[in-house]
Protein backbone atom coordinates (compact mmCIF):
# COMPACT_ATOMS: atom_id res chain seq x y z
CA UNK A 1 0.00 0.00 0.00
CA UNK A 2 1.04 3.55 -0.74
CA UNK A 3 1.73 5.52 2.97
CA UNK A 4 2.51 8.86 2.83
CA UNK A 5 3.91 10.76 5.47
CA UNK A 6 2.38 14.36 6.40
CA UNK A 7 4.46 16.49 9.00
CA UNK A 8 5.42 20.40 9.57
CA UNK A 9 5.57 22.76 11.76
CA UNK A 10 3.03 23.16 14.61
CA UNK A 11 0.34 25.05 13.77
CA UNK A 12 1.20 24.66 9.78
CA UNK A 13 -2.21 22.93 8.87
CA UNK A 14 -1.29 19.15 9.36
CA UNK A 15 -4.99 18.47 11.00
CA UNK A 16 -6.61 20.47 8.66
CA UNK A 17 -5.04 18.46 5.23
CA UNK A 18 -5.64 14.96 7.50
CA UNK A 19 -9.13 15.43 7.68
CA UNK A 20 -9.46 17.08 3.92
CA UNK A 21 -7.35 13.90 2.80
CA UNK A 22 -9.63 11.41 4.86
CA UNK A 23 -12.87 12.95 3.62
CA UNK A 24 -11.82 12.27 0.14
CA UNK A 25 -11.01 8.75 1.17
CA UNK A 26 -7.81 8.13 2.28
CA UNK A 27 -7.24 6.39 5.64
CA UNK A 28 -5.98 8.89 8.14
CA UNK A 29 -3.18 7.45 11.25
CA UNK A 30 -2.10 9.89 13.22
CA UNK A 31 0.42 9.46 16.03
CA UNK A 32 -0.68 12.04 18.25
CA UNK A 33 -3.95 10.09 18.79
CA UNK A 34 -2.04 6.84 19.22
CA UNK A 35 0.18 8.24 21.36
CA UNK A 36 -2.99 9.22 23.71
CA UNK A 37 -4.67 6.25 23.57
CA UNK A 38 -1.13 4.52 24.35
CA UNK A 39 -0.97 6.75 27.68
CA UNK A 40 -4.67 6.24 28.74
CA UNK A 41 -5.81 4.97 32.48
CA UNK A 42 -4.23 1.43 32.97
CA UNK A 43 -2.10 1.48 29.32
CA UNK A 44 1.05 -0.86 29.46
CA UNK A 45 3.12 2.39 28.19
CA UNK A 46 1.63 4.59 31.18
CA UNK A 47 2.81 2.00 33.80
CA UNK A 48 5.87 2.59 32.10
CA UNK A 49 6.05 6.03 32.35
CA UNK A 50 5.53 6.39 35.85
CA UNK A 51 8.18 3.36 36.82
CA UNK A 52 10.76 5.59 34.89
CA UNK A 53 9.79 8.85 35.80
CA UNK A 54 7.88 8.66 39.23
CA UNK A 55 4.63 7.57 40.35
CA UNK A 56 3.74 11.82 40.54
CA UNK A 57 2.88 12.21 36.80
CA UNK A 58 -0.27 10.23 37.35
CA UNK A 59 -3.29 12.08 38.85
CA UNK A 60 -5.21 10.39 41.15
CA UNK A 61 -8.10 9.85 38.70
CA UNK A 62 -5.17 7.70 37.45
CA UNK A 63 -4.52 10.19 34.29
CA UNK A 64 -1.03 11.07 33.22
CA UNK A 65 -0.28 14.86 33.73
CA UNK A 66 1.04 15.82 29.91
CA UNK A 67 1.52 19.45 30.91
CA UNK A 68 4.16 17.94 33.59
CA UNK A 69 5.38 14.83 31.42
CA UNK A 70 6.21 17.36 28.53
CA UNK A 71 7.38 19.98 30.66
CA UNK A 72 10.27 17.14 31.97
CA UNK A 73 10.97 16.05 28.89
CA UNK A 74 10.87 19.71 26.65
CA UNK A 75 14.11 20.77 28.91
CA UNK A 76 15.98 17.03 29.36
CA UNK A 77 16.74 15.27 25.95
CA UNK A 78 17.38 12.03 27.93
CA UNK A 79 14.10 11.93 29.37
CA UNK A 80 12.52 12.31 26.24
CA UNK A 81 14.94 9.33 24.21
CA UNK A 82 13.72 7.24 27.28
CA UNK A 83 9.84 8.69 26.58
CA UNK A 84 10.84 8.07 22.76
CA UNK A 85 11.94 4.28 24.18
CA UNK A 86 8.66 3.85 25.58
CA UNK A 87 6.15 5.06 23.18
CA UNK A 88 7.61 5.20 19.65
CA UNK A 89 8.07 0.94 19.22
CA UNK A 90 4.12 0.92 20.54
CA UNK A 91 3.19 3.65 18.19
CA UNK A 92 4.62 1.48 15.66
CA UNK A 93 3.18 -1.63 16.16
CA UNK A 94 -0.26 0.33 16.57
CA UNK A 95 0.35 2.08 13.26
CA UNK A 96 1.57 -0.95 11.91
CA UNK A 97 -1.56 -2.71 12.89
CA UNK A 98 -4.29 -0.14 11.71
CA UNK A 99 -2.41 -0.06 8.21
CA UNK A 100 -2.72 -3.69 7.39
CA UNK A 101 -6.49 -3.80 8.13
CA UNK A 102 -7.21 -0.50 5.72
CA UNK A 103 -8.66 -1.37 2.34
CA UNK A 104 -8.61 2.66 1.61
CA UNK A 105 -6.49 3.14 -1.61
CA UNK A 106 -3.31 4.68 0.21
CA UNK A 107 -2.62 5.70 3.55
CA UNK A 108 -1.51 8.92 5.30
CA UNK A 109 0.53 8.83 8.93
CA UNK A 110 0.18 11.93 10.58
CA UNK A 111 3.75 12.57 12.04
CA UNK A 112 4.44 16.14 13.27
CA UNK A 113 8.24 15.10 14.27
CA UNK A 114 8.74 12.93 11.28
CA UNK A 115 12.89 13.74 10.55
CA UNK A 116 12.95 14.14 14.25
CA UNK A 117 12.75 10.97 14.91
CA UNK A 118 13.73 9.26 11.53
CA UNK A 119 9.71 8.07 10.77
CA UNK A 120 10.35 9.15 7.20
CA UNK A 121 11.85 5.42 6.74
CA UNK A 122 8.44 4.17 7.42
CA UNK A 123 6.62 5.88 4.38
CA UNK A 124 6.68 6.08 0.64
CA UNK A 125 6.36 9.68 0.33
CA UNK A 126 6.68 12.77 2.56
CA UNK A 127 4.06 15.60 2.49
CA UNK A 128 4.85 18.70 4.15
CA UNK A 129 2.20 21.28 5.08
CA UNK A 130 4.62 25.00 4.89
CA UNK A 131 4.10 28.28 5.62
CA UNK A 132 6.17 31.35 6.19
CA UNK A 133 7.67 31.38 10.13
CA UNK A 134 5.49 34.48 10.74
CA UNK A 135 2.49 33.49 9.92
CA UNK A 136 2.74 29.91 11.75
CA UNK A 137 3.33 31.82 14.92
CA UNK A 138 0.30 33.77 14.11
CA UNK A 139 -2.08 30.93 13.83
CA UNK A 140 -0.63 29.01 16.85
CA UNK A 141 -1.34 32.25 19.06
CA UNK A 142 -4.86 32.80 17.74
CA UNK A 143 -5.23 28.76 18.49
CA UNK A 144 -3.54 28.09 21.69
CA UNK A 145 -3.27 30.77 23.59
CA UNK A 146 0.88 29.94 23.96
CA UNK A 147 2.84 32.91 24.75
CA UNK A 148 5.39 33.80 22.66
CA UNK A 149 8.16 32.49 24.44
CA UNK A 150 6.40 29.70 24.49
CA UNK A 151 5.99 29.47 20.92
CA UNK A 152 9.19 30.45 20.62
CA UNK A 153 10.80 27.57 22.25
CA UNK A 154 8.51 24.89 20.14
CA UNK A 155 9.41 26.20 17.02
CA UNK A 156 12.88 26.12 17.38
CA UNK A 157 12.36 22.45 18.89
CA UNK A 158 11.34 21.22 15.42
CA UNK A 159 13.60 21.03 11.97
CA UNK A 160 13.75 24.56 10.34
CA UNK A 161 11.42 25.20 7.56
CA UNK A 162 14.70 25.43 5.12
CA UNK A 163 15.25 21.34 6.04
CA UNK A 164 12.08 20.57 6.16
CA UNK A 165 11.26 21.45 2.74
CA UNK A 166 14.64 20.58 1.24
CA UNK A 167 13.47 16.81 2.55
CA UNK A 168 9.63 17.06 1.09
CA UNK A 169 9.17 14.71 -1.52
CA UNK A 170 5.40 16.70 -1.89
CA UNK A 171 4.99 20.23 -0.70
CA UNK A 172 1.15 22.38 0.18
CA UNK A 173 1.59 25.79 0.50
CA UNK A 174 -0.55 27.00 3.32
CA UNK A 175 0.23 30.89 3.72
CA UNK A 176 -2.74 31.83 2.00
CA UNK A 177 -6.42 31.25 2.95
CA UNK A 178 -8.64 28.00 3.47
CA UNK A 179 -9.57 27.06 -0.10
CA UNK A 180 -6.55 27.48 -1.58
CA UNK A 181 -4.96 24.98 0.89
CA UNK A 182 -8.13 22.48 0.12
CA UNK A 183 -7.40 23.29 -3.86
CA UNK A 184 -3.73 22.20 -3.52
CA UNK A 185 -4.91 19.03 -1.20
CA UNK A 186 -7.39 17.67 -3.66
CA UNK A 187 -4.51 17.98 -6.59
CA UNK A 188 -2.58 16.13 -4.28
CA UNK A 189 -5.23 13.13 -3.07
CA UNK A 190 -5.87 12.62 -7.14
CA UNK A 191 -1.97 12.38 -7.68
CA UNK A 192 -1.68 10.05 -4.92
CA UNK A 193 -4.10 8.01 -6.13
CA UNK A 194 -2.75 7.64 -9.74
CA UNK A 195 0.58 6.45 -7.57
CA UNK A 196 -1.64 4.16 -5.54
CA UNK A 197 -2.88 2.61 -8.65
CA UNK A 198 0.45 2.36 -10.34
CA UNK A 199 1.73 0.23 -7.25
CA UNK A 200 -1.02 -1.91 -8.08
CA UNK A 201 -0.51 -2.81 -11.16
CA UNK A 202 3.08 -3.45 -9.99
CA UNK A 203 1.81 -6.14 -7.82
CA UNK A 204 -0.66 -7.13 -10.04
CA UNK A 205 1.70 -8.43 -12.59
P1 LIG B 1 -1.44 21.55 12.88
O1 LIG B 1 -2.30 20.30 12.91
O2 LIG B 1 -0.31 21.47 11.91
O3 LIG B 1 -0.99 22.02 14.23
P2 LIG B 1 -3.95 22.86 12.18
O4 LIG B 1 -4.51 22.18 10.99
O5 LIG B 1 -4.55 22.55 13.52
O6 LIG B 1 -2.35 22.72 12.27
O7 LIG B 1 -4.01 24.44 11.90
C1 LIG B 1 -3.53 25.36 12.87
C2 LIG B 1 -4.55 26.47 13.07
O8 LIG B 1 -4.58 27.28 11.91
C3 LIG B 1 -5.96 25.95 13.29
O9 LIG B 1 -6.62 26.82 14.17
C4 LIG B 1 -6.56 26.01 11.89
O10 LIG B 1 -7.96 26.13 11.94
C5 LIG B 1 -5.87 27.25 11.33
N1 LIG B 1 -5.67 27.21 9.86
C6 LIG B 1 -5.24 26.17 9.11
N2 LIG B 1 -5.12 26.55 7.81
C7 LIG B 1 -5.47 27.86 7.76
C8 LIG B 1 -5.53 28.85 6.71
N3 LIG B 1 -5.19 28.54 5.44
N4 LIG B 1 -5.94 30.09 7.03
C9 LIG B 1 -6.25 30.40 8.31
N5 LIG B 1 -6.20 29.55 9.35
C10 LIG B 1 -5.81 28.28 9.08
Amino acid sequence: MLVIGLTGGIGSGKSTVADALAASGAAVIDTDVIARELTEPGQPALREIAATFGADLIGPNGRLNRDALRALVFSNSDARARLEGILHPRIKDRMLKQLAETDAPYAVLVIPLLFETNQHTLVDRVLVVDLPESEQRQRVRLRSGLTDGEIDRIVSSQISRAERLARADDILDNSRDRPALLAQVEGIHRTYLALADGLNDREDC
